[in-house]
């Protein structure tokens, strides 16, 4: 028998708990055969990283490839993915035209992925708007790693509400399989009224996006979900909470013995109500951006360990659907795959921050949450080789780099310093991204059951 590998990659490997200079990451097949430091062993392949750094690559627990355009958006989306150095997606369900609720249809997006994607991919499910806590076990049995529902519709089809009784039977059946539901945590009477008032007034500027869809319109159905959470036993997931009230809440019930989490979107971490004023329909997502002030207690819970982890909730739109003069007539979401290693790296930097937490909160908690660790968001023997590889140093992040559809290359970071880009992605052991093109073919990504 060889003890020998098939490939090496040499650079500074940063796990949840250690950077380790000189290190290596040796590969065989698909999967991490050794990690060590010093001088690496023999392989058929080294691939010399020097200083730069070796993260596992990232799970990206939260994104929408198909909101705009359906199933073929998994094949563009899935390779901003691989350039991003995000080796597993997370996919929401709310697709065009159909959203998956039942098993026949998740069968069928589970081979446009695989067929289609760059990146390996674990799918999130849901239930129509009536009638469709029926189909919550044959999903579960399908191998989707959570479950999605919302407080707040988009359409009464592909994004609906789902009222309280619904919602409750719903968190009874989902907690028999154990899986987790996130939730979309918006009051849909509040916002709809205050959207109604400012129509009436004339207002339909960027920042009444924010003053429309106010804290309270969160931290109220973060309530309803999380009172229903405590009376059914389901695991509760609040998809993204802009406000540190929302992991605040997750914490106080779950010391009233629910199972409560909450996560974070990279944006909330560091844009503001400025931004949407400067960065018009590019700016909107849902929860809107919030103050200054809410980003700094944002980081407050990170550091006290009270977010479950930290996603891109990208959701591509065309421009058209993103420069149109009424906030409220524009689509709702932001590219973010091929900014989030970058980004991350550079907050937690700007902050003297390590980037072990990069590896623990983009990659090991997403992955345990959607049941895919530690076969996936580890740097650990046996794991898959799933490896981010960033160098550091003084870039401008550019929206003309994104290798989306030309319609959707557009990026709210488009301009803006960044101390870190993306110069290899290594999916299951091959490369992926060298850097400058994406290397591998649309159905090379697999599924990814939930473990
Ligand atoms: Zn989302």
């Amino acid at each position: 028998m060889s003890t020998s590998f098939d490939r090496i990659v040499t650079g500074t490997v940063v796990t949840t708990d250690t950077v380790l200079r000189d290190g290596f990451i040796a590969i065989r097949g698909e999967i991490i055969a050794a990690i060590g430091q010093g001088i690496p062993p023999q392989a058929a392949e080294t691939i010399a990283m020097g200083d730069k750094l070796i993260l596992p690559g990232l799970v990206d627990g939260h994104m929408h490839t198909s909101s705009s355009t359906g199933w073929p958006g998994i094949e563009s989306a899935s390779r901003c993915a691989a350039a991003g150095g995000v080796t597993t997606c997370c996919d929401m369900p709310y697709d065009v035209p159909l959203p998956v609720t039942n098993a026949a249809l998740l069968r069928d997006k589970i081979s446009w992925v695989e067929r289609t994607s760059h990146v390996d991919m674990a799918l999130y499910g849901t239930i129509s708007k009536t009638g469709g806590v029926g189909a919550i076990a044959e999903l579960a049995a399908g191998g989707i790693s959570a479950f999605k529902l919302s407080t707040y519709e988009y359409d009464a089809v592909r994004f609906p509400r789902i009222d309280h009784p619904t919602m409750l039977a719903a968190f009874r059946e989902i907690a028999k399989t154990g899986l987790p539901c996130a939730i979309h945590n918006e009051d849909q009477e509040l916002v709809e009224t205050l959207t109604a008032d400012a129509r009436a007034a004339g207002r339909t500027d960027p920042i009444m996006h924010c003053r429309t869809r106010p804290p309270l319109a969160e931290s109220m159905a973060d309530l309803e979900i999380f009172e229903m959470a405590l009376e059914t036993g389901a695991h509760v997931h609040i998809a993204h909470s802009s406000i540190a009230r929302g992991f605040t809440l997750a914490e106080q019930f779950r010391g009233l013995g629910a199972q409560t989490t909450a996560e974070a979107c990279i944006h909330y971490l560091c844009m503001t109500e400025a931004d949407i004023v400067r960065l018009k329909g590019f700016g909107k997502c849902n929860p809107p951006f919030r103050t200054a002030d809410e980003v700094a207690r944002m980081w407050d819970c990170l550091l006290a360990d009270k977010i479950a982890y930290i996603s891109t909730d990208h959701a591509p739109w065309p421009r058209e659907r993103k420069t149109l003069d009424d906030i409220f007539a524009c689509g709702a979401g932001l590219t973010g795959l091929q900014s989030f290693a970058p980004l991350m790296f550079t907050l937690l930097n700007e902050r003297g921050l390590s980037p072990t937490l990069m590896a623990t909160y983009c990659a090991e908690r997403s992955a345990k949450l959607h049941g895919l660790w530690p076969k996936k968001g580890a740097l650990r023997v046996g794991s898959d080789a799933d490896l981010l590889v960033l160098e550091q140093g003084d870039f401008t992040f550019d929206e003309r780099h994104l290798v989306d559809r030309p319609e959707m290359n557009w990026s709210a970071w488009h301009g803006q310093k960044m101390c870190a880009r993306v110069t290899a992605t290594f999916l299951r052991g091959q490369m992926i991204w060298d850097g400058d093109a994406v290397l591998n073919q649309p159905g090379d990504g697999k599924f990814v059951p939930r473990l």
